[in-house]
This record gives structure tokens, C-alpha cells and sequence, in this order.
């Protein structure tokens, strides 16, 4: 099987593997991967109307301005992100991951930082939300890029992941199983401080906001 066949088929099963454990869900989510100079993404409503259960035809081929190629369906709002991300971040960073993650969803209703409290997300830090704007504009895109262009150490932490406020989560990384692999650690961190509350959990780490209004 060759690279794209591949990427592609990761896609789908990456994508239904996030619903199923609730770090996507049926309102939204996006998937992608940059390959040389095209990017491989998921159609819009992959959850209303595929359940996530999309077939490899369903991946969008698009170039690097974000014209479709090739694909069954059509191009999320959220794209713009993802090209903006896989545009200013190729080759360090190949794919990016949108998730309604449903713990961190709670974070990003609150629109607080998130304080990691388990070692996993540690080497993150405090995880922030970006400045705030309207989804599908070109402002919430760049807001996302300045959020992953303040975490200098993110080469080596293989993700740089950025909440929106009131909607959801986007990590940049690496590669696709580093994306998915972050956004459950970071999911799990949010399920640990909402229902550790009475425990006492500790945040690790100070908090410096980036986004004024949280200052
Ligand atoms: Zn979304």
C-alpha cells in the first residue's frame, strides 16, 4: 500500500476510533495530514451524517491553498486552520487534529486554561485557550497559529495543541498517531481535574494566560 493509501486509510480510523471514545463527537472534528505538497483531510458533517464511520474515498485531496482535488463531500470551515497550521509548519508538523473532546469541552466552555495534573501532559504546560473567534473565520486560524507560535518547545514535545474558546480543540503534531495520542492525554487531563475537584488535585506548573480577556 503507498503513503497516500495509507494516510488515508489512518484517517478513517482514526477518526472512528475519536468518536468512539468521546474525544470527538457527532457536531464536529476535523483530521488531516500534509503529504510533500498536498493535504489529505476529512469532509464537512463527518459525524452527522457518516457517524465517523467514513470510507478512504470520503478523504479529501486538496492542494496547498485548499482547493479540492479529489474526495467525495466537501470541505469543513474548520479547513482553514489546518492549512494555515500545515502551511507555516511543514515538515517539522504533518497533521493536525479538531476534536469536541468531551472533557475538554468543558474547559473550553469555562474558557479557562487547563493546568496539566497528570505526567503525561506535563510537558506541555498549561494549556491555553487562543484568543477568541468566530469558527470558520481566517482570524480564529491565525489566532490558533499564534497560540502554537508561542510554544517554542513544541519540536520536541511532538504537539502543540491550542483551545478555542466555546468550541473546541486543534493540535498541531508531529505526525497523525502523536495528534491522536495528545488529544487523549489531554482529554483524560481534563477528565482528571473536573471529577478530582474534591480530591484536591493539583495543577504542575504556572499559568500565564495568552488570551487577554483571561488575565
Ligand atoms: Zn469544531
Amino acid at each position: 500500500m503507498d503513503r497516500v493509501d495509507y494516510t488515508k486509510q489512518l484517517i478513517t480510523k482514526i477518526g472512528n476510533l475519536m468518536f468512539q471514545r468521546s474525544l470527538t463527537d457527532l457536531a464536529g472534528g476535523n483530521i488531516s495530514v500534509r503529504i510533500d505538497d498536498k493535504i489529505y483531510m476529512t469532509p464537512t458533517l463527518a459525524g452527522m451524517m457518516s457517524f465517523w464511520e467514513l470510507r478512504t474515498e470520503q478523504i479529501l485531496t486538496l492542494d496547498l491553498k485548499g482547493n479540492v482535488l479529489e474526495g467525495e463531500g466537501k470541505l469543513s470551515r474548520e479547513a482553514k486552520v489546518h492549512l494555515v497550521l500545515l502551511n507555516e509548519f511543514y515538515p517539522d508538523a504533518t497533521a493536525v487534529i479538531h476534536a469536541h473532546s468531551r472533557n475538554v469541552l468543558v474547559f473550553c466552555a469555562a474558557e479557562k486554561p487547563m493546568p496539566p495534573v497528570i505526567v503525561s501532559v506535563n510537558k506541555f504546560g498549561y494549556i491555553q485557550q487562543c484568543v477568541d473567534a468566530a469558527s470558520g473565520t481566517d482570524e480564529l486560524a491565525n489566532n490558533v497559529a499564534d497560540a502554537v507560535r508561542i510554544q517554542t518547545n513544541w519540536k520536541n514535545n511532538k504537539s502543540a495543541p491550542v483551545m478555542a474558546p466555546r468550541h473546541g480543540l486543534f493540535v498541531l503534531s508531529k505526525d497523525l498517531n502523536n495528534a491522536l495520542d495528545s488529544v487523549e492525554r489531554i482529554d483524560s487531563n481534563a477528565y482528571c481535574i473536573i471529577n478530582g475537584a474534591t480530591l484536591g488535585v493539583k495543577p504542575i506548573g504556572d499559568n500565564t494566560p495568552i488570551n487577554p480577556n483571561y488575565e
